[in-house]
């Protein structure tokens, strides 16, 4: 099989100044592709910003040979994103790749988290990844060609105490490309997440110095190039660390239908067994396949 290449290819990376994104930039540059790193510059919470993260990760792609262009705009500024792909255009003439990668963290028990920590991860993870996506979308769509790759993480998968926030952000990820991934089709668009796992600045206080370089970023890195790619899927949903590479999936159940006669919470109480009944249990490829086994078991089915 051939390399993967990004040769006369264009890409975006949020976030890229450190950590996963710098990662994920320099590999694209590497490859071929010429890239734009975007970094607010700021603190793990989302204060502070300065341009120096992402023109450091840009003057490493030059002086590897590459071409790069560092932008320090918030992913939450409409106007910083409109521009920073406006600048891309203007330089290189075509946008193929965002990898969607900016983040902070506010991390509180519900209890104790306030309604602003709330907003400020939604706005960068949740809205930080709609902007830019928003920017780019009518030019893949006249392309006839794009790869999106949004950020999740198991927190928003499956819950993790102290993150209500960020799990709330990170799932609203995968709301939002399982409507791209059909949105996006026949444009050739292909929208993908990846639910990584690594150290860096996010995790370094949680993990041993052992298992931080162990779960360091460019383990994760193939599988962000692989959703990048040509032969890349769609809608899937990506979870790698440490080298270990996985799939994330939602299924339903079969479940049950109850006649009118039968109808009642009691019912539900009674049958909860059967309705969770792993037997024949689907993933879907869209929501309308959910009412269509409705009516099919309203039919007898
Ligand atoms: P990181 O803090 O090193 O990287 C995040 C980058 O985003 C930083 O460089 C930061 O400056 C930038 N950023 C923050 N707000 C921004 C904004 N408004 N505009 C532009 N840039 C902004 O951490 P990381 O671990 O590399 O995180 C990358 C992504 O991976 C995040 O979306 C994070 O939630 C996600 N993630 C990481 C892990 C992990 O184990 N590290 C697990 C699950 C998900």
């Amino acid at each position: 099989m051939s390399d993967i290449r990004f040769d006369a290819k264009v890409a975006i990376v949020t976030g890229a100044g450190g950590g996963l994104g710098r990662q994920y930039a320099l590999e694209l540059a590497r490859r071929g592709a010429k890239v734009v790193v975007n970094d607010l510059g700021g603190n793990l919470d989302g204060t502070g910003g300065s341009p120096a993260a992402a023109e450091g990760v840009a003057a490493e792609i030059k002086a590897a040979g590459g071409e790069a262009i560092a932008n320090a705009s918030s992913v939450t500024d409409d106007a910083g994103m409109a521009a920073m792909v406006q600048q891309a255009m203007d330089a290189w003439g075509r946008i193929d790749v965002l990898i969607a990668n900016a983040g902070i963290l506010r991390d509180k028990s519900f209890t104790k988290m306030t309604v602003p920590d709330f907003e400020a991860v939604l706005n960068v993870h949740l809205l930080g990844t709609v902007k830019p996506t928003k920017a780019v979308w009518d030019i893949m769509r006249a392309q006839n060609y794009g790869r999106i790759v949004v950020t999740t993480s198991s927190t928003g998968l499956y819950g993790n105490f102290g993150q209500a926030n960020y799990g709330a952000a990170k799932l609203g990820l995968i709301g939002f490309i399982n409507t791209l991934k059909l949105e996006g089709q026949k444009n050739n668009i292909h929208a993908n997440a990846i639910s990584p796992v690594a150290g860096t600045r996010m995790t370094e206080s949680l993990v041993t110095p052992e298992v931080f370089k162990a779960i360091a970023p460019q383990y994760v890195m193939p599988g962000v190039i692989y959703l990048a790619s040509d032969a890349a899927p769609s809608g899937a949903i990506l979870a790698a660390g440490g080298g270990a590479f996985a799939l994330a999936r939602m299924y339903e159940t079969e479940g049950v239908h109850l006649a009118p006669a039968d109808l009642s919470a009691e019912a539900v109480r009674d049958n909860w067994a059967r309705i969770g009944d792993e037997a024949g249990q689907q993933a879907y490829a869209a929501g309308g396949e959910q009412g269509q086994k409705f009516f099919r078991k309203m039919a007898g089915g």
